[in-house]
């Protein structure tokens, strides 16, 4: 069995679910999640290189992933995905629509184009999907589930849907887009259309969206709190971090601990 430590938190077991995200943000996105006994990567916008090392600092190596699943086909989440398939030997699963529209479709013989299916497991890890609203074909956000412990992944959409209210709701983790400043994005240099694309139902989540949806989906059971996705030019850590916060502060409590995913280094191992 794998040997995780989670350093930062000060907590070292190996029954529970551990997840991370090993970079977060516009530049790419991959998120390591750690069964008793199964890994799993959800997408692969980085080298192989940094996935060796980045997995490195958890005592895990590329070879004991047994899965990349890309949540949609924009280049953050795919761009390592071919290389690191081909160099560990780690097949790649999306829904049928994003494989047909991933640059990489035609280099991969059918039987080698894995579906996401619902309710579908990997060992001891169950995944359920559910639709983002995004500018891409087929995005999914991703509920993994393991001896009921829960962990919810919510990035890249414009809006929160009733349905992902309902299979997100009290997750022991919640990792969630915060993408951007409103103020900042408003003021900032992006020409009229990005702006309106950013900010529209099919973009991404602000900060202030991000903490009202979480006022809701936060549930009695939920420890961990990560921001994901920050913009480069439309937020900052400590911008993401205190509207979300204000926006939690109407609860009665904050049951959880609230942290921000770096843009270009893991954030800590969290054990469910
Ligand atoms: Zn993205
Ligand atoms: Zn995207």
């Amino acid at each position: 069995m794998v040997k995780y430590k989670a350093d930062h938190y000060g907590i070292e077991e190996d029954i529970h679910m551990k997840c991370t995200t090993l970079l977060s943000g516009s530049s790419g996105n991959c998120i390591f999640i750690g069964g008793e006994k199964t890994n799993i990567l959800i997408d692969a916008g980085c080298s192989a290189a940094y996935l060796q090392k980045a997995l490195a600092q958890m005592h895990c190596s590329p070879r004991e992933i047994s899965a990349i699943l890309i949540t949609h086909e924009h280049n953050d989440h795919i761009s390592g995905a071919v290389h690191i398939s081909g160099k560990f030997g780690i097949p790649i699963y999306a829904s049928p629509l994003t494989w047909k529209n991933l640059p990489f479709y035609e280099d991969f013989l059918p039987e080698e184009r894995h579906i996401f299916e619902y309710g579908m497991e990997f060992g001891e890890l169950s995944l359920d999907f559910f639709r983002l609203s995004h500018d891409a074909c087929q995005p999914v956000g991703i509920v993994v589930q393991e001896n009921g412990r829960k962990l919810a992944i919510i990035t890249d959409t414009g809006t929160i849907t009733p349905s992902m209210y309902r299979k997100v709701r009290g997750a022991d983790a919640i990792f969630i887009e915060a993408n951007h400043s409103r103020q900042m994005l408003y003021q900032g240099p992006y020409p009229y259309f990005l702006k309106k694309r950013i900010l529209g139902d099919r973009g991404h989540l602000s900060n202030r969206q991000a903490g009202v949806a979480l006022r809701r989906l936060i549930g009695e059971n939920t420890k961990y709190v990560v921001l994901t996705h920050l913009s480069q030019n439309n937020n900052t850590p400590e911008t993401a971090y205190r509207e979300v916060m204000d926006e939690l502060a109407l609860l009665p409590e904050i049951p959880c601990r609230v942290s921000v995913a770096p843009r270009m280094s893991p954030h800590p191992l969290l054990i469910l």
